[in-house]
């Protein structure tokens, strides 16, 4: 029987998160403080070697999806080396990329010829001002140019994930639904999180899910339920009528986001995060380093998945409250 990761909620860990770099080329007003975030040295970050030995052995107990994210996943030298590895080890059924888009146009060739699968671009607002604002950088026309050329070379699904952001995006929501009317993208939308907030002084307030629904409805017409599959993750998926692409809402803060969560993260430093929203690390680097078997790494590894809280705080009855004042 194959193996697999259960955690105390009853629900299978198949998914790894992996961030390979805590560089960024963007300064998102939300993500990042002003003044740029402490940079580690490079014996700091796991190696690619270390991080393909978590991954073997996190295959071993049933990760079979990985999705390599960062900050900027594309500035770290040796990525494309990196990802035509994962994407030859047997067992690894899907290799995925969050980016910010930037670099795309001149490496979505290489990214596909090194056997990547799907593409997820990050993508705030489609008004070269407004992407300024919200980027710290002039660079909305890179950004367009990588997801074309994303499409251009075929990727099995190009996603955009845009992050809800009260009285800066509101007027991008049509634009960005429209753009699934004539390609096949799926675009979706995020409740921003209140992750980094202390470091984020600027962070525009969050927008809900449901208030973006009625924007895009409002102009748009009727977003038609559509049947999840299993790659759609946390989001709930629509239609425009006669859209090629598709509609996802993906709404952490305000809905019921926890109950599917199938992954665990794994940090450029090299320790393992049950929870996305959730404070609790477990070091791995510092045992991998030390050269420890297989079985210890297993044993961390299962150890993280066992500490995976039922929900994120926010979905917890006491926070629902404070909640409620959330933008719509
Ligand atoms: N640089 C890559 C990118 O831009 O996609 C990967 C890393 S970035 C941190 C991953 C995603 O997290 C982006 O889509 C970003 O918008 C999103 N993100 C960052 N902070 C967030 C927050 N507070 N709430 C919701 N999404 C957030």
């Amino acid at each position: 029987m194959a193996n697999l990761l259960i955690d105390p909620h009853g629900r299978v860990i198949d998914y790894m998160r992996i961030s390979i770099t805590d560089l960024c080329n963007l300064r998102c007003i939300y993500c990042m403080p002003p003044e740029g975030i402490q940079l580690l040295s490079h014996s700091d970050i796991l190696s690619y070697e270390e991080i393909l030995t978590i991954i073997r052995v996190a295959r071993s107990l049933g990760i079979r999806k990985i999705r390599i994210t960062g900050g900027e996943p594309l500035v770290r030298r040796g990525v494309l080396e990196f990802i035509s590895r994962l994407t030859r080890m047997s067992g690894i059924e899907d290799v995925a990329l969050t980016t910010n888009g930037v670099l795309l146009a001149r490496m979505a060739g290489d990214l596909k010829a090194a056997g990547l699968n799907r593409i997820n671009v990050s993508l705030d607002s489609l008004r070269r001002e407004t992407f300024h604002a919200v980027t710290g950088m002039d660079r909305l026309g890179e950004v367009l140019a990588g997801i074309e050329t994303a499409l251009e070379q075929g990727f099995d699904l190009v996603k955009i994930n845009v992050v809800l952001l009260q009285g800066v995006n509101e007027a991008d929501l049509p634009a960005f639904a429209r753009l699934t009317l004539e390609k096949p993208i799926d675009v979706r939308f995020i409740e921003r999180m209140p992750f980094g907030m202390n470091q984020c002084p600027n962070s525009p307030d969050p927008l809900s899910a449901l208030k973006a629904r009625e924007i895009i409805r409002r102009e748009l017409g009727e977003l038609h339920p559509v049947d999840r599959n299993p790659l759609d993750g946390p989001a709930t998926m629509f239609r425009l009528e006669q859209a090629v692409g598709r509609v996802g809402i993906i709404d952490p803060v305000t809905g019921h986001f926890c109950g599917t969560c199938n992954r665990i993260r794994l940090t450029a430093r090299g320790a393992l995060r049950p929870c996305l929203l959730g404070n609790g690390e477990i070091d791995i680097k510092s045992d991998l380093r030390r050269g420890v078997s297989d079985q210890v790494l297993a044993d961390i590894i299962r150890r993280a998945v066992l500490a995976k809280p039922m929900a994120h705080s926010m979905c917890l009855p006491e926070m629902n409250e404070s909640m409620s004042r959330i933008g719509g």
